[in-house]
């Protein structure tokens, strides 16, 4: 069963023409091509999808690690005043 692309009455699948408004439908070579297209996409997307999620997983691992790289220094800097000997 298919739809018709102009009025979206069901019809039998491999009509040329839409019983209710005459529409010519598009072949179902044509379809085939159209949802193997619309399957790359999806895939695609798929991908792009997951990479994106790669990038920002790896963007928060860096401003993890750029944190605890600063709140050790902070804390380097902490002792190091804590430490310093009288007179300075
Ligand atoms: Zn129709």
């Amino acid at each position: 069963m298919g739809f018709c692309i102009n009025c979206g009455n069901q019809h039998q699948d491999g009509v040329r023409f839409c019983r209710f408004c005459g529409t010519a439908q598009p072949s179902e070579q044509l379809l085939a091509r159209l949802r193997a297209e619309a399957e790359q996409i999806r895939l695609l997307l798929l991908q792009m999808q997951q990479q994106q999620q790669a990038y920002a997983q790896n963007d928060a691992y860096a401003r993890l690690e750029a944190m605890r790289l600063q709140a050790e220094a902070a804390a380097r800097n902490q002792q190091n005043q804590q430490y310093r000997p009288p007179g300075w």
